[in-house]
């Protein structure tokens, strides 16, 4: 069966500034049916990616992505959170903000392994800044990232360009 997503995204205009159009997932996010369908869709893309060790998710609606997805999977999930958040050892890594700015990610650095399989997931792809970061913080540690998962790609600000050489799945295009 087919699923119409895009019934369950809130087109806001205006928001967080004057031509820009939000895409609120709140409404999928909130719909058990809904979401559960996004997250099988994702779930079969990483299956078919092959074997995945872990899910990384950028704060905060990468967790929840990534959560039920890695859930699902049967493996762990992992936070690329804002700096100053993790109590342990972290790697680090800036990124520019589509509304401008600068931000910090930051994973605990024994949180992903040499050789590991990595999947990214995020809830929206746009200027691909916070993506790229967070596969920089993969890489630091020595992980692969096999596979890099949205439920929305913002097609006009070409993010999956700065993720060349990398495999994306997005469930919805705008
Ligand atoms: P990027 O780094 O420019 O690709 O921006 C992507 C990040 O900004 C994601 O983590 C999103 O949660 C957030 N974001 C940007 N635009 C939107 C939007 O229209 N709706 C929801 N989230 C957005």
């Amino acid at each position: 069966m087919t699923f119409d997503f895009h019934k369950y995204v809130a087109s806001i205009p205006d928001f967080p500034e004057a031509g820009v159009i939000f895409r609120d997932l709140t409404p999928l996010m909130g719909d058990g049916a809904a979401y559960a369908a996004a997250t099988d869709a994702i779930v079969a893309y990483a299956k078919a990616q092959g074997g995945i060790d872990a899910v990384v998710g950028p704060e905060s609606r990468g967790f929840i992505v990534g959560g039920p997805v890695a859930y699902k999977l049967g493996v762990g999930l992992i936070p690329a959170r804002k700096a100053g958040k993790l109590p342990r050892p972290t790697v680090k890594q800036d990124y520019e903000l589509e509304y401008g700015g600068i931000n910090t990610l930051e994973i605990h650095a024994d949180a992903i392994k040499p050789g590991d399989r990595v999947l990214i997931t995020d809830d929206l792809l746009a200027t691909g800044g916070t993506l790229q970061a967070t596969i920089k913080l993969v890489e630091k540690l020595g992980g692969i990232v096999v596979g890099t998962a949205f439920l929305i790609e913002l097609d006009a600000l070409h993010g999956r360009d700065k993720l060349a050489g990398y495999d994306v799945f997005a469930l919805m295009n705008y």
